[in-house]
């Protein structure tokens, strides 16, 4: 059974890479790095009641556990090229496993993502994807290097996944097409790969906001030894959010709620017109939210000039 199910796997997910030079059936895969590229690994686990809701689609689930782990490449300015998937399964369940592979192929297929082995084993349902990718070395972009007067900038909108976590797990009343918007960034996360490569030379610091963007921006601030200023009213709130919910209950999710896998990065000032011309050329929306300070601490100016200093920055999975 185990191997009827690896074997669906693979022909679900098949996709031919040159770089690919022994794919899923031997004991481990063998692959090509490119030469003069630094080779760049990630990997994520997703439990189910932990990552996702418990009746979350399995094509969703597929797709985020892909998701979430080019979103990490994306971070660092990488080009995807090839995933692992190690699947825990409480029963092998065909139909669950055909639905994964088709979340997971949905997303790994437009960006060449080629799945070169994995392992399958019966337990708690949970997925640990790991990722490789490539980048020239010296160009990646890390949590490191932003410095005092950069400005701090965020892809896309932030809060919407948060605020669909909400509409999932809570009676909250939210019109259809909205909580359907909503609930789609929770369970199909864009990773932003092209905003990622388009920023390599340009980024002084980037990663992206699983966590929330608060906790996010303070590993930027704690690996960068500097603080961060961010302006409330810069957030940028998608239509769908600030339809479904009060401006306040939307600024709470934009700041502290995880799972928007945008990316979250900072530019000298010299820079800024650079990066914003390189993100509209690969198509991506970037908002300017703040700046870099001395200090260590990420602060938050409300509209109505009152400074707050968030206690509580986000999503920890040890927190008590
Ligand atoms: P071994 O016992 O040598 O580790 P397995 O029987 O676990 O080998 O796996 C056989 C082949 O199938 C390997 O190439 C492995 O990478 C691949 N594989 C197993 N599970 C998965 C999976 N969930 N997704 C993709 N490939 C898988
Ligand atoms: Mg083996």
């Amino acid at each position: 059974m185990e191997f009827a199910l690896i074997d669906a796997i693979r022909r679900r997910t098949a996709l031919a890479r040159t770089d690919v030079l022994l794919g899923i059936g031997d004991d481990a895969a063998v692959l090509e790095v490119p030469p003069g590229q630094a080779l760049v690994a990630a990997i994520d686990t997703l439990v189910a009641g932990v990552h996702f809701p418990l009746d979350t689609a399995a094509a969703d689930i597929g797709w985020k556990a892909l998701a979430v782990n080019l979103s990490d490449l994306a971070a660092m300015g990488a080009e995807p090229a090839w995933a692992l998937l190690a699947l825990t399964l409480p029963q092998p369940d065909a139909a669950f496993v055909d639905g994964l592979a088709e979340g997971f192929l949905a997303l790994a297929a437009p960006h060449r993502v080629a799945l070169v082995g994995g392992d399958t084993t019966r337990g708690p349902l949970a997925l640990s994807v790991a990722v490789h990718g490539f980048v020239p070395p010296g160009m990646a972009l890390t949590r490191a290097g932003a410095r005092v007067d950069d400005v701090v900038m965020v892809t896309g909108t932030l809060g919407d996944a948060a605020a669909g976590l909400r509409c999932v797990q809570t009676r909250v009343v939210v019109a259809p097409p909205l909580r359907a918007a909503l609930v789609a960034r929770l369970n199909r996360p864009t990773p932003r790969l092209a905003a990622g490569l388009a920023l390599r030379g340009l980024a002084s610091a980037c990663l992206d906001v699983s966590d929330g963007l608060l906790a996010d921006l303070g590993h930027i601030c704690d690996r960068s030894q500097v603080g961060a200023e961010i302006e409330a009213a810069r957030l940028p709130l998608s239509p769908a959010l600030r339809q479904a919910f009060a401006l306040d209950a939307a600024r709470d999710f934009a700041l502290a709620g995880g799972d928007d896998y945008e990316l979250c990065f900072t530019v000298p000032p010299g820079k800024v017109d650079d990066a914003v011309a390189a993100l509209a050329t690969s198509g991506t929306p970037a908002t300017v939210i703040g700046r870099i300070v001395s200090g260590s601490s990420v602060r938050v100016q409300m509209p109505d000039g009152a400074w707050i200093a968030p206690a509580h920055r986000g999503w920890d999975h040890f927190s008590p």
